[in-house]
């Protein structure tokens, strides 16, 4: 008898976005004149910059040669880019990591998703609460915790963000073993400083722990004292992973390419208590499950960092960025308590009434769809997320419909 894993069983069903979508198409139906927009998912909107096109194409020209054309590639990407990765993301930056620590993937998604099979099934996980859906349910498919019971898996450790903390969990009381990070994060917009990132390295490094860091948001990050990378802490090369994408950074959503870091010296333990490097275990799993990123992508990626393509990649953020500003200074005006929007595409707004409650408001009186942040976890509840992924025009269409409503 072929039996499934239960553990999918304890998955529970995300309505988030299906409810959404309901509730939408149910006011589309009843107001068929009005227009709607949509501040809601988080994907980009705007073109692949004109550097990265233009690499892409002649790629794919190449492909189209005997002489030039290209098979399978290294699982690990290729040394093109992997290279001008470490030098440009890190090593400019004072972090001190090499090509041969960097592994391209097709996503922060899968790689944040698939980094928790390298480790023990019996490890207690820290994860924030609200958080980025993948880091949790991932875990539960790995049968890394109990039954979902009011709002909570059993056996994980939430690291609650709320506005008591400015959206910066407090370590943990316990020992945890495996910590989930997110910065800028996802939903609240929040940012970490180097002194808080320092304190969750310290705590690693005491607790025998490692930090699974995602900065996917890392180029909306505009205050030069906000580390871009967790390798500029010290110590952190021994106990942090970091994940990055191309998707918010230059509009790779529908592209694909992104790469996880694993310095040679970050480590983990064995049943005995004995050390051993992480990377050889990545380095074996990316290889036999996955088969690389294609060479047309690699090379519109490698663009990004081409003098034209860095001048447009910040225009580009610096559009959203914009966005967010009008965003943050119109839900302010309004008396809202609001997070993000400054270093981020998130803003994060205390609604100070249900969620859903919220979110029909906005559908409803203004035609604007938001995410209710209760869809990211139980401190979600009260809050609803804006995302500045629009166009400009949009967005201040979006604004000014929300500002008539009468509050
Ligand atoms: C969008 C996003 C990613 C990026 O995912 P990709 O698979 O690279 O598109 C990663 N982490 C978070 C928190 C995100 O919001």
């Amino acid at each position: 008898m072929i039996k499934i894993n239960e553990n999918y069983l304890k998955l529970k069903a995300s309505y988030l976005f299906a409810d959404i979508a309901k509730r939408v198409a149910a006011f589309q139906d009843a107001n068929p004149d009005k227009e709607i927009i949509r501040l809601g998912i988080g994907d980009v909107t705007r073109a692949l910059p004109k550097a990265c096109i233009g690499a892409f194409h002649k790629a794919v020209d190449e492909m189209a040669s005997d002489a030039t054309f290209r098979g399978y590639g290294p699982e690990q990407g290729y040394p093109f880019l992997r290279e001008i990765i470490a030098r440009e993301d890190y090593q400019t930056r004072g972090a001190d990591i090499s090509p041969e620590e960097i592994f391209i993937s097709d996503g922060a998604k899968c790689d944040t998703g698939n980094i928790q099979e390298i480790f023990s099934t019996d490890i207690t996980v820290a994860i924030p609460d609200p958080v980025y859906p993948v880091y949790l349910d991932t875990n539960v498919m790995a049968g890394r915790t109990g039954h979902f019971n009011e709002g909570r898996y059993e056996g994980i450790i939430y690291l609650e963000s709320t506005s008591e903390n400015g959206f910066i969990p407090e370590l943990p009381k316990k020992s945890v073993d495996l910590i989930y990070l997110c910065y800028p994060n996802n939903p609240t917009g929040a940012t970490i400083t180097k002194q808080q990132l320092a304190d969750w390295v310290r705590y690693a490094i005491k607790n025998k722990a490692l930090i699974l860091y995602d900065a996917a948001y890392e180029a909306f990050i505009r205050e030069d004292s906000l580390p871009r990378t967790i390798y500029e802490i010290e110590g952190a090369r021994e106990v942090a992973i970091e994940f990055r994408s191309f998707s918010k950074t230059a509009g790779f959503t529908g592209t694909r390419c992104a790469f996880t870091v694993v310095p040679k010296t970050c480590r983990a333990y064995d049943r005995h208590g004995e050390k051993h490097a992480v990377l050889p275990l990545w380095n074996r799993r990316h290889a036999t499950k996955f088969n690389g990123v294609s060479y047309p992508v690699q090379k519109a990626a490698e663009a990004v960092y081409s003098p034209d393509g860095k001048a447009q990649i910040k225009e580009l953020t610096d559009y959203y960025m914009k966005n967010a500003q009008l965003i943050l200074n119109n839900m302010t005006q309004l008396g809202y308590e609001c997070t993000g929007g400054n270093n981020s595409p998130y803003i994060w707004i205390n609604g100070k009434r249900d969620s859903w409650e919220f979110f029909d408001m906005l559908l409803n009186k203004a035609g604007v769809v938001c995410t209710p942040g209760a869809g990211f976890g139980k401190c979600g509840e009260g809050y609803i997320r804006i995302s500045a992924f629009n166009s400009f025009e949009n967005v201040q269409k979006a604004m000014e419909r929300i500002c008539r409503i009468a509050w």
